[in-house]
């Protein structure tokens, strides 16, 4: 049996999962999603991913029909159907088919569903020995008085998009990126964590940062660890003067950051604590998760 994508309540062949011209999703960016990983047949954080839709989807005033169960069954079927053993789950909603921009004139309209699966390497296998090289982007997270960028949404990757292409012309692994205040919130698709004088540190999603599941994760780890942590804002500044720094996300997963505008951090090698954070995250990936 080829590929299946579930679609709006049925599991149908790659090749006929369509969605309309009039999507919003296609026409505004007006939706949501979540990527989700799959390791041995154990989807990760599966419950902590569909309430970040929901939440997502409640912030744009998107009523999904389905029962949040009722998805995480969804997408349990789509990985059983695509026999998937280690790769990536995509769950896209929007608002919706219709033409014009106007909620109003879609009331009877259901929101469109998406499960799609994939294999995903974002990074080679070195990188996560060696750090990545990044940048700070002129691209800036944009307030949550215009787009909040704690929702998950769709259109506000075109930034995103923005932002890695930045980094991509200069040949480095991923771009920073400050908000409006010329604080740090976080990388194009990741969080971003520092390991100074022993005590491990974030931006708050106030100051931009998308509330990450492998964020809450790595949190939980550096507690069951003794590692201190508090969330602190954070400067250019702070970044280039860390012992540490590294990079946590679904695709991510948790990577070093060594080199920061052309300045090392640190002695410009994957830090200790980093180390130990990615051998306790990749042991919780191994054991934790729900069974398909
Ligand atoms: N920030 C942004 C902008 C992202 O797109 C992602 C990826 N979803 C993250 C951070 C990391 O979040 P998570 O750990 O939930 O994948």
């Amino acid at each position: 049996m080829g590929e299946r994508v579930f679609l709006n309540g049925d599991l149908v062949p790659r090749e006929d999962a369509h969605v309309s011209i009039y999507d919003h999703g296609f026409l505004y960016g007006d939706g949501a999603f979540e990527g989700i990983r799959v390791y041995n047949r154990r989807v990760f954080k599966l419950q902590a991913h569909v309430a970040r839709l929901y939440r997502s989807a409640h912030a744009l005033a998107i009523k999904l029909c389905t029962h949040p169960q009722e998805l995480i069954s969804a997408i349990v079927a789509t990985v059983r159907a695509n026999n998937l053993e280690t790769g990536y789950v995509r769950v896209t909603i929007s608002r919706g088919v219709g033409l014009g921009l106007d909620p109003a004139h879609m009331k009877d309209v259901a929101p469109t569903i998406v499960v799609s699966t994939a294999q995903l390497g974002l990074y080679k296998p070195e990188m996560y020995e060696n750090g990545l090289e990044v940048i700070t982007a002129s691209t800036r997270v944009p307030p949550a008085q215009c787009i909040d960028p704690q929702v998950k949404s769709l259109g506000k990757y075109i930034n995103s998009i923005n932002a890695k292409m930045e980094a991509n012309r200069v040949g480095a692994g991923e771009a920073l990126m400050l908000n409006v205040n010329g604080n740090v919130a976080e990388a194009t698709g990741d969080n971003l964590f520092l390991v100074s004088n022993g005590e491990l540190t974030t931006p708050p999603t106030s100051e931009g940062a998308l509330p990450g599941i492998t964020r809450a994760t790595v949190i939980e780890l550096a507690k069951e660890i003794g590692l201190p942590f508090r969330e602190s804002i954070t400067t250019l500044f702070d970044c280039y003067t860390a012992d540490e720094a590294f990079l946590t996300g679904t695709a991510a997963e948790v990577i070093p950051m060594v080199r920061l505008d052309g300045r090392e951090i640190g002695d410009g090698r994957p830090g200790p604590m980093t180390a130990r954070l990615i051998a306790e995250f990749r042991q919780a990936t191994a054991t934790d998760g729900l069974e398909v």
